[in-house]
């Protein structure tokens, strides 16, 4: 292995609240989980943005040359909104007038096209939690004869208080203290079920008119939302993995939950060394959620179909514009802020594509080593894409300080900055160029003749030539072109 890449790397572990150097458990392999969609509704950018996050991580192990076993669900029963809701999948089933597994089909494949689009890798195991309902059913066996859960009104709960009392830690990974639990929860409790309200629910027996129900031993029901993970994780990734991931606000309840089940079912082993998650993406200052309606699709990006955008962009930009933020920031969505990407992530490629035009001599003062290393310190550092997209820009300054001053470069010095830039963009970041496709070029050329014309028209506007800006107008309007003239300028949008 090549020195910068045995560099230890330091991960931020949300359970300690500080970086760490990571020590996978068995030397050379990482056990990755990360908590797959709920496929009841389009993902939309910011469950785009959160596993875009762990296929950078992914990507980052795989370029090391770790063996990584990535296993990120489908959660396609289960997921409750709180004790007493219905099943979100039960509840679209009921809207849509579909089956339920005709929901998780139509989601699931949108969910897997959109990744596609954005040139995600696939996980190593996908699994979802209506395949391992024997396997939760198991878990809580073992909980109700650790006697750390109970059965209730064919229901069955987590006795939070008594794991607590037993050396349990609920509240360890959210550093919310019983008394914040409690007050928390207690609002949501209407029913007398439950011992306590802090308890949640790992088994919900069905109503007649529930229609995803299975048997079990507390009768016809459904399993909680927080079980599928715990199971699925330790069955791929064993009873303690390397890395947990997810969205912070999975923290609490769902991973919280999900350490209680795990040491409740395995006497305290821990089961996650690392706790990864990422922050939000937002709209308007406010989180892209799917109940809200306050989001974006991915699709919409794609088509520039939507009120919010002033024109369409590729998925690489996209990808780009999210690698821009650390993946623990919170990132705010804005078309001018994909705008300002996208002319980052051109420059990036039309300097990559520039390498094969740089000269080559003997003697070169540069020292590309050097350089490389800080692209790996910076990913080193709890993946700090920005701090890596900074240095392949201080590439992109070197390679057009050469092409304009016509200097040279050694041939060992450019075939390293060359790969060095390949493995970045391409591998670790997941670019894609998109100059390389023909259609974005014949699009990149039908964008430069319309803004040429966008500016022939403001031209005969200040000349008060008001015919010929009529017909600039009308003419690309009649091709299907609409100008929309605002504060800052004309832009256009393509039918
Ligand atoms: P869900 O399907 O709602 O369980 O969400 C799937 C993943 O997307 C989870 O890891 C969430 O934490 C994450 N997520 C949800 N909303 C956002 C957002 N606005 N920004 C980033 N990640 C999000
Ligand atoms: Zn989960």
């Amino acid at each position: 292995m090549e020195l910068y890449k045995t560099n230890s790397i330091k991960v931020y572990n949300s359970l300690s609240k500080s970086k760490e150097e990571f020590k996978p458990i068995h030397q050379g392999n990482v056990g990755l989980y990360v908590c797959g969609p709920t496929v009841y509704s389009n993902v939309h950018l910011g469950n785009v943005r959160t596993f875009m996050s762990f296929d950078m991580i992914y990507r980052y192990f795989l370029h090391l040359g770790y063996k990584v076993r990535y296993v990120r669900n489908i959660t396609d029963a289960g997921h409750l909104t709180d004790d007493n809701a219905e099943d979100k999948i039960s509840t679209k089933a009921r809207l849509e007038k579909l089956e339920p597994m005709e929901i998780v089909q139509k989601y699931t494949v949108d969910f897997h096209e959109i990744l596609q689009e954005f040139n995600f890798l696939s996980p190593s195991i996908e699994p979802t939690a209506t395949g391992h309902i024997v396997e939760q059913i198991e878990a809580i066996k073992q909980m109700l004869e650790n006697r750390l859960a109970y059965e209730s009104m064919g229901s069955v709960y987590f006795d939070v208080l008594k794991y607590n009392e037993e050396g349990g830690d609920y509240g360890v990974l959210s550093k919310r203290n019983m008394d914040d639990v409690i007050s928390n929860t207690r609002q949501l409790d209407g029913q007398s079920e439950k011992k306590n309200p802090q308890d949640f629910a790992l088994w919900k027996k069905a109503s007649p008119e529930h229609i995803m129900r299975w048997p079990s031993p507390w009768g016809v029901g459904f399993p909680g939302w927080h079980l599928e993970c715990t199971v699925m994780s330790t069955k791929y990734l064993g009873e303690t993995f390397d890395i947990h991931g997810g969205g912070m606000d999975l923290k609490f309840p769902h991973h919280e939950c999900e350490i209680a089940q795990s040491k409740a079912c395995n006497h305290h082993t821990n089961p996650v060394n690392y706790w990864l998650h990422t922050n939000m993406l937002t709209l308007n200052g406010q989180k892209m959620s799917k109940s809200t309606g306050n989001n974006i699709l991915p699709r919409e990006i794609l088509s520039g179909k939507n009120d919010k955008l002033n024109k369409s962009f590729s998925a690489s930009v996209v990808r780009f514009f999210c690698m821009q933020a650390h993946y623990r920031s919170i990132l705010d969505f804005s078309s001018d802020a994909l705008e300002a990407s996208e002319k980052g992530y051109l420059k990036l490629m039309t300097a990559y594509s520039e390498l094969k035009n740089i000269k080559t001599s003997d003697s070169s003062s540069i020292n590309i080593e050097a350089w490389k290393q800080q692209c790996y310190d910076a990913m080193n550092d709890d993946f700090n894409t920005p701090i890596l997209i900074a240095h392949l820009f201080e590439a992109v300054k070197f390679i057009n300080q050469l092409k304009e001053e016509n200097e040279t470069i050694s041939v060992a010095g450019l075939e390293l900055l060359s790969s060095t830039m390949g493995v970045f963009v391409f591998d670790v970041l997941g670019l894609k160029n998109d100059s390389d496709s023909d259609i974005s070029s014949r699009e990149n050329k039908l964008s430069g003749v319309v803004e040429m014309l966008i500016k022939m028209r403001k031209n005969a506007r200040e000349n008060k030539d008001w015919a010929l800006s009529d017909e600039i107008r009308d003419e690309l309007l009649a091709l299907g072109i609409q100008l929309k003239d605002g504060k800052d300028g004309t832009t256009f949008s393509v039918s």
